[in-house]
C-alpha cells in the first residue's frame, strides 16, 4: 500500500491533490499525527514556511513527521515545502521548524523584491523537453550537500546558476510550484522514485 499525503495545513495544498488526482492517486489530507499514521509518503506544499512551521507545532505534526522522515519516509516539497524539509534556512525566523530532510542550505526569498515571482522553461534533467516553472516569492538552494542531485538551475539575482530542483534519495524539493502548471511530470517522477527506494529498502 503506497497511500499518497499532502501536508494540509496552509498553502496550495488543492492544487496538490488535483495534481494527484490526475495521475490516478487518491490523496490523503493529513492535518493531524493519525493522518500521518496512514500515509506511505508525503508532498509538502507551498504556502508560507513561517505558517506552516507554527501549524506543524500546534498541530502535534511536528514530531511525529520528523521522526518518519528520519526513518526514510519519501517527501515531495515545493517552495514553502523546500524550505521546510531543508537541513539549514537562510532568512528564517528563529524558531522555525527544520524538518532536516535533506542536506541543502536554502534561502528564502531569493529572488528579491523587484522579481518576486517569475515563470521560465526549466530544462530539467530526466525530462525530454522543459518544465514550465512558476516561481513565487521563491527561495533558492545556496548550498548542497554530499549525495544531492541537482536536477536544474537558474540564474540567479548575483548572475549565479541556484539550483531549484534537487533530489536525494526519497526527497525530492523544487523552489518552484510544479502544481501549478498543469503539467504532473514532476509529481510522476516523485512518485516513481518513491516506489522505487521503497522496493530497493525492503528487506
Ligand atoms: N517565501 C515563502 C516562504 O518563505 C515561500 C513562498 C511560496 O511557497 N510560494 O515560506
Amino acid at each position: 500500500m503506497h497511500d499518497v499525503g499532502v501536508l494540509a495545513l496552509q498553502g496550495d495544498v488543492g492544487e496538490h491533490e488535483q495534481a494527484l488526482k490526475s495521475l490516478g492517486v487518491t490523496p490523503v489530507a493529513v492535518r493531524t499525527p493519525s493522518d500521518l499514521e496512514a500515509v506511505e509518503m508525503i508532498v509538502v506544499p507551498g504556502g508560507e514556511s513561517t505558517a506552516i512551521s507554527l501549524l506543524l507545532g500546534s498541530s502535534g505534526l511536528r514530531e511525529p513527521l520528523q521522526q518518519r522522515l528520519a526513518a526514510g519516509m519519501p517527501a515531495f516539497g515545493t517552495c514553502a515545502g523546500m524550505i521546510l524539509l531543508a537541513n539549514d534556512i537562510r532568512g528564517g525566523r528563529p524558531d522555525q521548524v527544520q524538518l532536516a530532510a535533506i542536506d541543502i542550505t536554502v534561502q528564502r526569498n531569493a529572488f528579491g523584491r523587484q522579481v518576486q515571482s517569475f515563470e521560465t522553461d526549466l530544462e530539467v534533467d530526466g525530462l525530454d523537453h522543459p518544465f514550465h516553472a512558476v516561481f513565487i516569492r521563491a527561495p533558492a538552494v545556496e548550498r548542497v550537500g554530499p549525495g544531492v542531485e541537482v536536477l536544474a538551475t537558474v540564474t540567479g539575482p548575483d548572475d549565479r546558476p541556484k539550483p531549484v530542483l534537487c533530489r536525494r534519495g526519497p526527497i525530492l524539493v523544487a523552489a518552484f510550484h510544479p502544481e501549478l502548471s498543469g503539467d504532473t511530470r514532476l509529481h510522476q517522477m516523485f512518485l516513481e522514485g518513491s516506489l522505487r527506494e521503497a522496493s530497493t529498502t525492503k528487506p
